[in-house]
């Protein structure tokens, strides 16, 4: 019986483990995860005050129902520390696996901030369901919030926070909130809708230093303005993991570098979700895995697929300015066309020929993105 091992139990490994399984009723099917294994819909952790859901109701299913999902087994609490492509065995934190396919599914982490070691130990960060739990530990009986990160993680939280009655600031080093996703006159309008709900901003600055002063935490930007506060929540972006992957001598860009049918550079070894990069593209968002799992799973199966992406547009869950957004690609010529209206903007990003490349939808605009994606190009085609 041949085994498939995939590490990492986020959506990206458990999807892979459940699209196997459908291809594949008698191989083993093994995720090996350094978490509980319990699955939750991580999208759902910058917006829980909205919902209304209990911390300990956020978990979907255990990872016992999952194993049983896929008729496999889920080793949880279980670290991988290293990968022997030619023995195809992994080092685990308690004894060692083999594989005949290795699915690497280990998401990502937060970027690191150029801050001293007491900066550091100031901040909190969310990108998994332990570290949300911990964060609404340190949150209970707390008035005001910093968020370091006005990207769309930064902005979710602080439209979340500051409806659930915290004060909450938020600091970036760049003029305008989302200024990856969105031009100037939507991140104007999010700007805008996020302070009419109480959101405090201080953009263009950095943070230069962080220091505990009792219960609260002191902030010191580069600016030279001082804050005070109870809590800061670090967002200020995710890199992939491709240690593991590195070290095993597997070609690493940004992200794990794989083909058109998700393989990386050792035949035997894939890799999906957010820590991987296809074609130079690095999308650490939840729509291009369910196609990556497919593609994954019938290579697997021994019939592979090269895989193409349509344009996935981002939505952008801040009910106080519906936005979504599909930028253009990063070297595509044009320019962005921008409506503004008071319920509302709506940016077009064109080329000479008025060909359609990326769009920023605000406000009211929003609906639109079901009727302007299709004219969009692939980004893989
Ligand atoms: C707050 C928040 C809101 C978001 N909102 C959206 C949204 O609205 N829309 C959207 O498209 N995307 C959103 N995202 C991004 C989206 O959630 C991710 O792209 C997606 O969940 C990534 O899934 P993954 O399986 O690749 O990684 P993860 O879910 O991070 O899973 C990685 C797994 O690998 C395991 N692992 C890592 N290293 C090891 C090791 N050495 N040994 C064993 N196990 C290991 C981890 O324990 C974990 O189980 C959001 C992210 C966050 C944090």
């Amino acid at each position: 019986m041949a085994s498939t091992v995939i590490v990492g139990s986020g959506l990206a490994g458990y999807t892979v483990a459940r699209e196997a399984r459908k291809r594949n009723k008698a191989d083993e099917i093994i995720v090996v995860t350094q978490d509980d294994g319990h699955f939750y819909s991580k999208p759902v952790l910058s917006e829980v005050y909205r919902l209304g859901i209990p911390v300990n109701e956020l978990v979907s299913r255990t990872a016992e129902e999952m194993a049983r999902q896929f008729k496999g087994r889920v080793l949880a609490d279980t670290k991988v520390l290293a990968i022997d492509p030619a023995a195809r065995t992994l080092a685990l934190d308690r004894g060692s696996l083999g594989y005949d396919k290795l699915v690497l599914a280990l998401g990502a982490e937060p970027a690191a901030l150029p801050l001293d070691s007491e900066s550091l130990g100031c901040l909190v960060t969310v990108n998994s369901l332990a570290d949300y739990r911990r964060f609404r530990q340190l949150a209970e009986g707390k008035k005001t919030i910093a968020i370091i990160g006005a990207g769309l993680i930064g902005c979710e939280f602080a439209n979340d926070l500051v409806r659930a009655g915290y004060a909450v600031t938020v600091i970036d080093i760049a003029p305008l909130p989302l200024p990856r996703l969105l031009p100037d006159a939507n991140g104007q309008y999010t700007y805008a809708a996020l302070e009419g709900l109480g959101v405090r901003w201080h953009l263009g600055t950095g943070v230069a230093a962080l220091s505990r002063r009792g219960d609260s935490i002191a902030v010191a930007l580069s600016d030279g303005t001082q804050l005070t506060v109870d809590l800061v929540l670090a967002a200020t972006g995710l890199r992939p993991r491709t240690e593991l992957a590195r070290r095993a001598g597997l070609q690493v860009a940004h992200g794990i570098a794989v083909n058109r049918e998700l393989r990386t550079s050792d035949r035997n070894i894939y890799a999906l979700g957010d820590c991987a990069e296809i074609g130079g593209l690095w999308l650490p968002y939840i729509a291009p895995i369910a196609p990556a799992a497919r593609a994954v799973a019938a290579s697997l199966a021994g019939g592979p697929q090269s895989i193409s992406y349509p344009c996935m547009p981002v939505t952008i869950k801040t009910p106080a300015c519906p936005t979504v957004a599909c930028p253009p690609a990063p070297r595509a010529e044009g320019r962005w066309h921008s409506i503004v209206a008071d319920d509302g903007v709506q940016s077009l990003f064109q080329d000479s020929n008025g060909q359609l490349l990326g769009f920023a939808l605000s406000g009211a605009y929003a609906e639109r993105a079901a009727e302007l994606a299709p004219a969009l190009p692939a980004l893989l085609h």
